[in-house]
């Protein structure tokens, strides 16, 4: 998430830097800040907010005339969006931006503080540039290199040191490319900020250390020269529009946390502006493919917590089925393009019968959005790849606070769901689950050469498992089927051989016990189970662990796990992840 553009060349940097913050802003910030730099002297100028504050701050200083800079829009993980804790960060000799998450940033802080260094900012990137600092002896490339041995967690940094008139970039799990330019170049976290001055760049693998100059860029590894290949982006656009991710998908998985809290905003202090779903006797949830999951962890929030029976069911079936509207109802359709045909034709028949629909939406001028009678818009943006994801986090959301507010008005809430306050963590704990996609290629690694996989949980986990086996076979084609966890051994067990990946989903307390002795079942029938859950458990199973948080929104933060599992499963088969064969973005036909 969140953006770095760095240039060095013959230009003042200043404009380059803020266009390029400008199209980094789709990643989410909070903040934003820049660093110029002319011989020995420095300048930094921080801004809490959007990209135009840092702007006009900029406006009304003098600044120093200079060729090489950086700049930052920050996403705090680590202390909050102020000023001071706003990028770029120097430490002594060294001055950098950094995007990302270091994950042993107190345990390095504590030895630093030993060794008599100063803090003045409370974030974790502050900790890189005192151990960069440390290591620093008129070397740049040797000093990044010892301080990174000690860091453990995910960066991408632009680096500038006090005697150096150069440029050095280095990255881990988060995006960084260096541009090529004619006598400038640049680094940045994706294409579109430098697209308009040019189309090469390289693309750093991990553990390389890009020095740059104007005229030249040396990439090393180890100490040793590492020749790279020049990458061009031959279709501009549509470089720009990836934004230097290699999928649309991935760009849309890590769009997930800005995109929810821009969905989440308008209700969280205004719940009145969510309708009340205690107005009705009975609620249908209809919808197609994962909307239609997503409604089934809307069901079983409202039912679990909010003790409100809904029905649900796939539009193809509501459609021509003989549905009994004898009591007051709502119908909720949720569709991402709102141009569904079946969920269209369910709506047009609850109409038919007086009956009220409220539709959870994403394109706000589709025909769902336009014909139903109340809507809640999703603020997903344009969702490109045809594997949903972010929307389908959005939809999820959205059904876990109507789930909330029917709980409310019922008087039904319980302490410990602390809902509103989790609320407000979640964008951030998505990103935590988002930054660990290591492990997620772990996983894939070892199921990307099965061809049946299975997906196991109960209640609400049950509903989460739907969702990851669709992804998984949507984009990898490979063939997976979920189930309740206590449903397998009546009949489907037997399917299940030596090798036979099986996931398992746990995260309900309630019920987690149960899950843990199907578990042992498939296990003894020779299954490699691999644990999704927000706990860690003492096995040898393969593990993905994701921060504990209300019920109401856990799905969300297993979700992205799941989603990353099946692009990195996508990737190691070759598929055509965005485009998957057989499947078309918006089903407009029956
Ligand atoms: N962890 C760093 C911070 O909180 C960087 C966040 C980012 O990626 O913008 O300042």
């Amino acid at each position: 998430m969140c953006g770095i553009i760095g240039y060095i060349g013959e230009k003042n940097p200043v404009d380059i830097l803020i266009n390029g913050l400008k199209s980094l802003e789709y990643r989410g910030y909070d903040s934003a800040g820049i660093a110029l730099k002319e011989k020995d002297e420095i300048e930094i100028i921080k801004s809490v907010g959007k990209i135009v504050n840092l702007e006009e701050k900029i406006k009304d200083e003098k600044l120093i005339p200079s060729h090489l800079g950086i700049a930052h829009t920050r996403w705090a993980t680590h202390g909050k969006p102020t000023e001071n804790n706003a990028h770029p960060h120097t430490a002594g000799r060294v001055t950098l931006v950094h995007n990302g998450i270091i994950e042993n940033a107190e345990e390095l802080r504590e030895k630093l503080k030993k060794e008599k260094v100063r803090f003045y900012s409370e974030t974790d990137t502050e900790v890189v540039a005192a151990l960069i600092n440390k290591y620093y002896d008129n070397d740049p490339v040797e000093a990044i290199n010892q301080a990174l041995k000690e860091v453990k967690g995910s960066y991408a940094l632009g680096i500038l040191f006090q005697e150096s008139d150069d440029l050095y970039a280095v990255r881990k799990d988060s995006p960084l490319i260096v541009g090529l330019g004619k006598d400038e170049n640049f680094i940045a976290s994706d294409i579109a900020a430098i697209i308009d001055y040019t189309n090469q760049y390289y693309l750093l693998e991990e553990g390389e250390i890009a020095h740059i100059t104007k005229a030249k860029i040396e990439v090393t590894k180890d100490g040793k020269v590492v020749e790279k290949e020049v990458q061009t982006t031959s279709m501009e656009r549509d470089a720009k529009d990836k934004c230097g991710y290699d999928h649309y998908m991935l760009k849309e998985i890590m769009e997930e946390p800005v995109v929810l809290q821009k969905t989440f905003e308008p209700y969280l202090e205004h719940l009145e502006k969510l309708p009340d779903l205690t107005d009705y006797e009975e609620i249908h949830i209809v919808a197609c493919g994962s909307a239609m999951y997503a409604g089934m962890i809307g069901k079983t929030l409202l039912e679990e917590y909010a003790n409100t029976k809904v029905e649900i069911d796939v539009a193809s079936e509501y459609r021509y089925k003989n549905i009994i509207y004898d009591r007051k109802t709502l119908v909720i359709l949720i569709s991402q393009s709102g141009e569904t045909a079946d969920t269209i034709a369910a709506m047009r028949k609850a109409q038919e019968h007086n009956v009220e629909t409220l539709a959870i939406v994403n394109v706000k001028t589709s025909t769902i959005a336009r014909e139903s009678d109340s809507q809640i818009f999703i603020e997903a943006g344009p969702e490109i790849a045809v594997a949903t994801t972010k929307a389908y986090i959005l939809q999820v959301g959205i059904m876990a606070l109507l789930a909330y507010k029917t709980a409310l008005t019922k008087n039904l809430v319980k302490e410990e769901h602390k809902v509103l306050e989790e609320a407000e963590k979640l964008p951030r704990l998505i990103k935590e689950v988002l930054d660990r996609r290591e492990e997620y290629k772990k996983v894939a690694e070892a199921i990307y050469q099965k061809e049946d996989i299975f997906f196991i949980g109960r209640k609400i986990d049950y509903a989460t498992s739907m969702e990851g086996s669709l992804k998984l076979k949507e984009v990898s084609y490979i063939h997976s089927e979920a189930y309740q966890a206590g449903e397998l051994k009546h009949g489907t067990i037997s399917l299940i051989d030596d090798g036979m990946p099986v996931f398992a989903i746990i995260t309900d307390d309630t019920i987690k016990d149960k899950t843990i002795s199907n578990i042992e079942e498939v296990k003894s029938r020779g299954a490699q189970t691999i644990i999704i859950s927000n706990e860690k458990y003492a096995t040898d199973d393969l593990q993905v662990t994701v921060p504990k948080i209300s019920p109401y929104f856990q799905p969300i933060l297993i979700v992205p796990t799941l989603q990353l599992i099946a692009y990195e499963t996508a990737k190691l088969r070759g598929c055509d992840i965005d485009k998957p064969k057989n499947l078309a973005k918006s089903v407009t036909v029956e």
